[in-house]
């Protein structure tokens, strides 16, 4: 496991500042959630800290180790796309082992792990099946096993329930609070969807135009907004 600090890191594309020096201190084990409206910055922040995206300035650092320029594989981190990103030709079983039998894991704990993440996210029935053969909630499932099969500190989710419909959507985020609770990792979770910001966080990171409006837990944006946006978008009664 471990904890994140981001301290004033910033992106430019080009001439544009798309994130303002944010400052941000994640707690090992923590449930973090960016939320804010679509092109904010939300993406750009979780690429930067994932190692997709390079870091115009400042300083990112996992487990207290400066990560700006390690590179994405040794970051300890797995992230699950909203798009699922899942191979067409290969079984779930597959999908879910690929990137270990790349790793040279051996085979014997690759099935190990692999059985596992199929019981906690209830695909033991569907690991020969093909992605086409899937609903679009176990697909994303299988995009999650995979992230959790690597046995990553941090997890990092990129609004990876926006494809599914409302009902669907409530039973996987009660599943990804119960995954959070049982493996303990670090999780940070990209949404522009108040409720599921609402109900996972344990601290909530509210964006607007690459700048941070408040960083609070749920209960204290509501009472507390720091300003009119935070209040329009939480909620709040003020
Ligand atoms: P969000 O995920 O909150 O919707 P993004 O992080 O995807 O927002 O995008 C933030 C801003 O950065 C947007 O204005 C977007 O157009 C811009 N942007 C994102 N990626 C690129 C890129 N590769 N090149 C240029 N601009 C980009
Ligand atoms: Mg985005």
């Amino acid at each position: 496991m471990a904890g994140l600090r981001l301290a004033s890191v910033r992106k430019k594309f080009g001439a544009t500042d798309v994130i303002r020096n944010v400052d941000l201190d994640i707690a090992d084990g923590e449930f973090v959630v960016f939320v804010g409206p679509s092109g904010c910055g939300k993406s750009t922040l979780l690429r930067m800290i994932a190692g997709l995206e390079d870091i115009t300035g400042g300083d990112l650092f996992i487990d207290g180790r400066r990560c700006n320029d390690i590179e994405p594989r040794a970051r300890g981190i797995a992230m699950v796309f909203q798009s699922y990103a899942l191979y067409p030709h290969l079984t779930v079983y597959e999908n879910m082992s690929f990137g270990l039998t790349l790793n040279r894991t051996p085979k014997s704990e690759i099935d190990t792990r692999v059985r596992e993440a199929a019981r906690i996210l209830k695909l033991e029935h569907l690991l020969d099946r093909k992605p086409s053969q899937l609903s679009g909630g176990q697909r994303q499932r299988v995009a999650i096993g995979r992230a959790i099969i690597r046995k990553p500190a941090v997890f990092l989710f990129d609004e990876p329930l926006s494809n599914l419909d409302a009902a669907l959507r409530m039973d996987m985020r009660m599943e990804i609070a119960k995954l959070h609770k049982e493996l303990g990792a670090t999780m940070i979770y990209v949404t522009h969807d108040q409720v599921e910001a609402m109900t996972l966080a344990d601290k909530i990171v509210v964006l607007e135009g690459g700048v941070v409006q408040q960083i609070g837990a749920p209960i204290e944006l509501y009472k507390k907004p720091a300003n009119k946006f935070v209040a329009g978008f939480i909620g709040s009664p003020k």
